[in-house]
């Protein structure tokens, strides 16, 4: 007989898990799953970023480093923004355990009961259940009447945010769309951050993964930089999602009240994991590439897969998911995909955008056209 605190019965759990139970239960009877529901690149993590992981635990770098990540990490990651046109140094960064624990920090850190948190929707499902655990009140913004594209929504976000607007969540390239917004749409983030005196998260977890298009970091605008909190991650660039490495950079301030938290909460990152992190950022560029070039010609093609099939699909310039128009009873849809046609997908209404499933084409060409024939041989597109 346990009583709750209420901020995490205000909580649910994750809607994918339904999903990867689903096919994990199917697949447990030896039915063959196309799993396009995992936000996870396919590819193995870059060798020499093992190596250097396995170097540095054969070094004994295995005990407990300084809270906000060793300083060759930090130093690296600063160079990497600098690049960027964010005017960082090494103590405005904290090293977290994936980019998940530097979003949850930033809400905490911010988010008193009560605080509006304004997300555009689709929005990834995390950002949500952050608000919540920290006690903020949501505003959506709903970016599907412009496909998705930010610039146009523009007018619907100024009528959203006032100067009760604690936190803005931005992110792109977005997850679950794709889309990667224009200079101009930040631009204009940026004007409406201003003027309504507005913090902003900017997850740039996805800024490696663009196509034909260069993604802009918000606090390298004029005028960010002293309101903006930049989440960015190496599980996607680098496919490292297990490693779990990612970091906060953010004003001074804000990084010495993030810091409490996270020495009191996970300490610091692994040791072993922060020095491959180092080889990541400095030598791994032609395999992000690589990765990012055969992202690509999967998007293309389920795009045009989709197009033999009459089904019109918004294509983002950017990440690895899209979102494709179904039923307005997404969950259905969903649920029927993955028991008729063993497709798995995650329904749009847990990023907040019902009639949609997100597809992520971070799996082979074959599998893409594989599940692509299912679902058009059992009727769901
Ligand atoms: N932000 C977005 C938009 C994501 O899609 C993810 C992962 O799915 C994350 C942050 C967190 O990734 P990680 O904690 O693995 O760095």
């Amino acid at each position: 007989n346990f009583e709750f605190a209420s901020r995490i019965e205000r909580v649910e759990p994750s809607a994918t898990l339904a999903i990867s139970n689903k096919a994990s239960e199917l697949e447990a009877n030896g039915v063959d799953v196309v799993d396009l529901s995992v936000g996870e690149p396919d590819f193995p993590t870059p060798q020499n970023v093992v190596e250097a992981g396995k170097d540095a635990m054969d070094a004994g770098h295995t005990g407990y480093t300084p809270s906000n990540g060793i300083p060759e990490l930090r130093e690296a990651i600063a160079a990497r923004l600098r690049e960027g046109g964010i005017d960082a140094i090494d103590e405005e960064i904290i090293v977290t355990p994936g980019g998940k624990q530097a979003l949850y920090e930033a809400f905490q850190v911010l988010i008193d009961d009560g605080d509006e948190v304004v997300l555009l929707d689709p929005a990834w499902v995390s950002y949500e259940a952050m608000s919540r655990l920290a006690g903020g009140s949501l505003t959506r913004v709903d970016l599907e009447p412009y496909s998705f594209q930010l610039e146009p929504g523009l007018d619907d976000l100024e009528a959203a945010v006032s100067e009760e607007t604690e936190l803005l969540v931005i992110n792109s390239p977005s997850n679950p769309t794709g889309a990667v917004y224009t200079d101009a749409a930040l631009e204009g983030v940026r004007d409406l951050a201003v003027e309504y005196d507005i913090t902003v998260v900017s997850d740039e977890i996805y800024d490696k993964i663009t196509y034909g298009v260069e993604q802009t970091s918000l606090a390298s605008l004029s005028g960010m930089g002293d309101r903006t909190i930049t989440i960015n991650g190496f599980s996607k660039a680098y496919s490292m999602t297990g490693w779990r490495l990612g970091y906060v950079h953010a004003p001074s301030a804000l990084i010495d009240q993030a810091a409490k938290l996270h020495s009191h909460s996970v300490s610091c990152a692994v040791n072993f994991v922060q020095r491959a992190g180092v080889e990541a950022i400095e030598n791994t560029d032609d395999a992000v590439v690589e990765m990012r070039d055969a992202f690509r010609e999967r998007r293309d093609m389920l795009a045009e897969l989709f197009e033999s099939h009459d089904v019109d699909v918004p294509i983002g310039d950017g990440a690895f998911y899209m979102m494709l128009p179904v039923d307005n009873d997404d969950q259905a849809w969903c649920s029927g995909a993955i028991e008729d046609a063993h497709v798995a997908t995650v329904p749009g209404s847990a990023f907040g955008s019902p009639g949609h499933a997100r597809i992520s084409y971070a799996a082979s060409e074959d599998r893409l056209r594989e599940a692509v024939g299912r679902l058009a041989e059992h009727e769901y597109i």
